[in-house]
């Protein structure tokens, strides 16, 4: 075709709010428009840089032996239900009801209708392992976005499922799907890391994330120059530095109605860690108590795995006050009523740390774990952060700013156990498949390469 005839030519100037320059190169070079906050209309040239890059990831799963499907964007809400996901997902999934009044769901991700369509298609072990893709369609209903083309609201989306016989074939099928998603990168030409990351409302035992170092980036990964060690803030694992030391007699002191952790360093002249802090989250079981240095922030993600939740939201004011918790007081020194309380290690490991007393307007000064309070539960709860020492090496550790290109979950058999799904053995016995998962956000890719 003629450039003359072409639908969307070059602009030399973008938009003034295009701040993203990945996008802001796309926009001039007539690849896409917006249409409104977070949603985009690719035109003819960005159509065929997708299939391009649709190809190269047709290539790479069927090279695994990957089957190309289509589960609809639209899922009836009882798959999700049944999952459990409805709760766990909350505002986050878009809900309707359709004409015949039956709750209905756009499904952000597929794992629901994936299980679905193969429990009712494949019953032996003769059938498996088996591994299904696709590329579709994904909305999430996010408050904002990024302003480009990254994290978008709209998108489509790679995503890819694996059913296997035996926990010990996923385990040897995951590597190659590790490769496969990497050789994608490469071949589009994207500047790639990989890091452990959080397993969050997918579920499962293990994930790990495809993402881009840039300084715009959201998402952060801690990191060992000396031994490459990567993971996301969220499960990263470290050598934390504690500060011990003759324990001193605990004292009450007043500080007033100030309730950050920083004003409270300030007013008692004391370091963030050599200060307490406390965090209460609603779970299924109930209310949970984080006790974390204030030097930390408390991983949820650490804590969710502890307890063995499916999520964890911040308690609401109605929750704390019924068991009589004040937010800006709340301790782990007398608390009031029954609540469970998780205590990070650096907590145990430090003495002498200032922290709130359950009274308002009053802290405690050098509260000692074991003399001033107690707990059964006692692990590794913080986020780690820059300065802290590798596991492996013993390096400082060091923060960089990523964007998610992509993930991979190893799921486990949680979705399977969910919709009693079972299969004859060679045996004739009956069997839970595990299995795992990938997907890629490949509109990123487009916007990266
Ligand atoms: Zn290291």
């Amino acid at each position: 075709m003629r450039y003359t005839r072409l639908f969307g030519k070059t602009v030399k100037e973008a938009q003034n709010e295009l701040f993203q320059e990945s996008y802001s190169l796309l926009f001039k070079g007539g690849f896409a428009r917006p249409l409104g906050q977070g949603l985009y209309c690719y035109l003819p040239m960005g159509m065929k840089v997708l299939r391009n890059i649709k190809r190269i990831i047709s290539e790479e799963m069927e090279y695994l032996g990957g089957a190309e499907i289509q589960a609809p964007l639209v899922n009836p809400a009882d798959l999700w239900e049944e999952s459990s996901r409805l709760e766990i997902m909350g505002n986050s999934l878009i809900r309707f009801k359709d004409i015949r009044n039956a709750e209905m769901v756009l499904a952000p991700t597929h794992e629901e209708a994936v299980v679905s369509l193969v429990k009712q298609s494949l019953h032996s072990y003769r059938d498996f392992p088996i591994f299904l893709f696709q590329f579709q369609t994904k909305f999430r209903n996010e408050y904002r976005t990024r302003g480009g083309m990254i994290r978008t609201r709209e998108f489509e989306m790679n995503d890819a499922y694996s059913f296997h016989r035996s926990y010990s074939d996923l385990n040897n099928f995951f590597p190659q799907v590790f490769a496969a998603y990497e050789r994608i990168f490469q071949r589009c030409d994207v500047p790639y890391i990989t890091a452990e990351s959080e397993v969050g409302v997918m579920q499962g035992s293990r994930a790990y994330e495809f993402l881009t170092e840039d300084p715009q980036g959201k998402d952060t990964v801690v990191l060992c120059r000396n031994c490459g060690y990567r993971a996301r803030e969220e499960v990263a694992l470290a050598v934390k530095k504690n500060n011990a030391g003759a324990l001193k007699p605990l004292e009450k002191v007043e500080t007033g109605n100030l309730k950050t952790m920083a004003k409270i360093s300030r007013h008692l002249d004391l370091p963030l860690e050599r200060l307490g802090k406390c965090m209460v989250y609603s779970c299924p079981s109930g209310l949970v108590m984080a006790v974390v240095r204030a030097d930390y922030d408390v991983s949820r993600e650490k804590l969710m795995r502890y307890l063995g939740e499916p999520w964890l939201n911040s308690a609401s004011k109605e929750e704390l006050d019924r068991i009589g918790l004040v937010p800006g007081f709340m301790s782990p020194v007398n608390p009031p009523g029954q609540i469970a309380i998780v205590i990070d290690d650096t907590v145990v490991n430090s003495s002498n740390l200032a922290i709130a007393s359950n009274d308002v307007g009053f802290y405690y000064l050098n509260a000692n774990f074991g003399r001033d309070f107690d707990s059964f539960h006692v692990t590794d709860i913080s986020r780690i952060k820059a300065g802290d020492l590798c596991l492996s090496c013993g390096s400082e550790l060091e923060e960089i700013h990523a964007l998610e290109l992509g993930n991979l979950f190893k799921l486990d058999d949680y979705f399977t156990q969910k919709r009693i799904f079972s299969f004859r053995t060679k045996r004739g016995g009956s069997a839970i498949r595990s299995w795992g998962l990938t997907a890629s956000g490949w509109e990123d890719s487009l916007s990266r390469s």
